[in-house]
């Protein structure tokens, strides 16, 4: 009686684990399979030179365009994806989206640079550099400066020596890269002044939090101040109002990314949102500020 019960105990233990398992199994799949249906988009969100009132280019956000559930974000299905290779299948889908809409706008915008998020493992394999290589001869027509990798400080933590030569790899080839939500992560000034980041992005919880808290100001001035240091652009990301591009500008940032300029779009809003851009707002709210 009591064996029997401590094996029915141990199946359902084990049908549970199972579930789970086979649970995460499922998702993964569907996600691959969403990729293999074309039902992956990407949208995106203009970066803006806030002193000239350029729109410098655009950084690419993957979305899902799912059949039931409608446009769902990067952060709800990438995670269940990100320790397997199919984040690099993906990642290299966007790559090749990415450049056959730089295609598409280089004869409107010659100058624009867009941006790809790069996951870490894409990032950290053996044949990174190679592969993209080949999907950049893939779009002859687009010069590679155009393209801009963004990669999270935390991906390089690893093996800095590794992500360095990758880094200095790719741009040899012209590309340029950002280390992106720049301060959440746990680098050194050290470790920062090894990677040759060509700019740094500011952690949008920073721009948030710097019109309310005077030592996320300070913050936020020290990381501007830091990058200027080391020869780095800057761009803040999260600027949601008039106030808060006023104040980077004001501390000497002056790129600038966030729903207070644009919310991500499909491609095809892309043009027609920028000839009717207007930054006099910025300007207007900027010279209104008292010195800090
Ligand atoms: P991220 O690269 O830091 O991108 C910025 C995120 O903040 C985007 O969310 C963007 O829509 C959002 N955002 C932009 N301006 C504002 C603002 O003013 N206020 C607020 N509250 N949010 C703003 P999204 O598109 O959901 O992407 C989330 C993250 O997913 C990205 O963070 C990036 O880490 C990752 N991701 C997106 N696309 C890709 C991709 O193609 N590949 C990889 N590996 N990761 C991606
Ligand atoms: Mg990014
Ligand atoms: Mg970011
Ligand atoms: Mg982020």
């Amino acid at each position: 009686q009591a064996k029997l019960t401590g094996r029915n105990r141990y199946h359902f233990f084990d049908a549970d684990l199972d579930e789970q398992v086979r649970t995460h199994h499922n998702r993964r799949t569907e996600v691959r399979a969403a990729l293999r249906a074309g039902q992956l988009r990407l949208h995106y969100q203009p970066k803006l030179d806030m002193r000239s009132g350029r729109i410098i280019g655009m950084e690419a956000l993957l979305r899902w365009q799912h059949p039931l559930r409608g446009l769902v974000g990067p952060m709800e299905f990438l995670p269940i994806v990100e320790h397997s290779d199919i984040i690099v299948d993906i990642g290299e889908w966007v790559l090749r989206e990415a450049l056959r809409q730089l295609q598409t706008w280089r004869a409107e915008a010659p100058h624009w640079v867009v941006s790809v998020n790069i996951a870490a493992r894409h990032f950290q394999r053996a044949d990174f550099v190679e592969r993209l290589g080949a999907i950049l001869a893939e779009f002859p027509d687009v010069p590679p400066a155009m393209l801009e990798l963004e990669i999270l400080e935390s991906s390089a933590l690893s093996d800095v020596a590794h992500v360095r030569a990758i880094m200095q790899a790719c741009q040899r080839q012209g590309i340029s890269f950002a280390l992106d939500d720049f301060g959440t992560g746990y680098s050194s000034l050290s470790y920062l002044k090894r990677l040759p980041a060509d700019t740094l992005k500011i952690d949008q919880s920073f721009v948030r939090a710097m019109l309310v808290d005077r030592e996320d100001l300070h913050l936020v001035s020290a990381i501007i101040n830091l990058a200027r240091s080391f020869g780095m652009r800057i761009i803040a990301e999260g600027v949601e109002t008039v106030e808060h591009g006023a104040m980077l500008m004001r501390l000497g940032c002056d790129l600038a990314q966030g729903y207070g300029i644009a919310r991500p779009m499909p491609a095809d809003e892309v043009l027609p949102w920028v000839a009717a851009f207007d930054s006099a707002p910025l300007w207007q709210a900027a010279a209104q500020l008292p010195p800090i």
